[in-house]
């Protein structure tokens, strides 16, 4: 089996432990800091959704990548002066967590494209200096994303600290899953819940993740 085939057979079988069916999950292969080629043999293996964290060097891979086909997603923290880059460049961004940066990318999304697809990125950990907005504050988040012409609202996206007891680990996943669950009653444009990397993607998948972001798993290890 090749890493692609064994991240999707963990995924398979963590869907199935948790009677879920696989399809219900989608795999985003994180790119960042992986050279062309690593990509280009994926692309050809079948994956078309990328995850990366740094605007110039996605910029730079998109051009030589340019394939209609592939789908781009931002994942990581967004300085509010490469808002217009992403708006006009990608098509989801999974880290907004402040009201600016909703407002800069729906008014920056070129006219005559479709929708950016955005979830909101949530901080678990209550660490201050970390990206993410707290709990408390996704529902002011979520009514201004829907208020905003040219974004759609689709879900969470979080980036759990890891920890060492299951238990915990299963807590804050389940706390996530609740927080996702409240979401999508309020607003039905919400399907997606972005949890769960190369480390974690099992436990994220038994707590109900719609999406994993495997890194690591899915292209060996970052270069530098
Ligand atoms: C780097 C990164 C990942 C992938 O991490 P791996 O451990 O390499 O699988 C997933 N999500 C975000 C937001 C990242 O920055």
């Amino acid at each position: 089996m090749n890493r692609l085939e064994q991240v999707q057979a963990r995924i398979r079988s963590a869907a199935e432990g948790a009677g879920r069916s696989a399809r219900d999950i989608v795999l985003l292969a994180v790119s960042k800091k992986q050279p062309l080629e690593r990509i280009r043999a994926l692309i050809v293996a079948g994956q078309r959704r990328f995850g990366e964290n740094y605007v110039d060097e996605a910029l730079d891979k998109m051009t030589c990548l340019a394939d209609d086909a592939l789908e781009w997603h931002f994942i990581g923290p967004i300085q509010s002066n490469k808002t217009r880059a992403l708006a006009e460049s990608f098509d989801w961004v999974q880290s907004v967590d402040r009201i600016k940066v909703v407002r800069r990318l729906s008014k920056q999304r070129p006219a005559g494209m479709v929708p950016l697809n955005v979830l909101i990125q949530v901080d678990l950990d209550d660490e201050p200096q970390k990206a993410g907005c707290i709990a408390a504050d996704i529902e002011d988040l979520a009514a201004a994303i829907d208020a905003a012409p040219n974004l759609v609202l689709r879900g969470l996206m979080a980036i759990p600290a890891p920890r060492t007891d299951p238990a915990e680990q299963t807590a804050v996943f389940a706390r996530l899953h609740g927080l996702y669950q409240e979401l999508a009653e309020r607003h039905p444009s919400v399907d997606t819940l972005s949890a769960g990397m190369s480390a974690d993607l099992e436990a994220a998948v038994a707590a109900g993740s719609t999406m994993v972001r495997v890194g690591t798993d899915l292209f060996g290890p970052r270069p530098d």
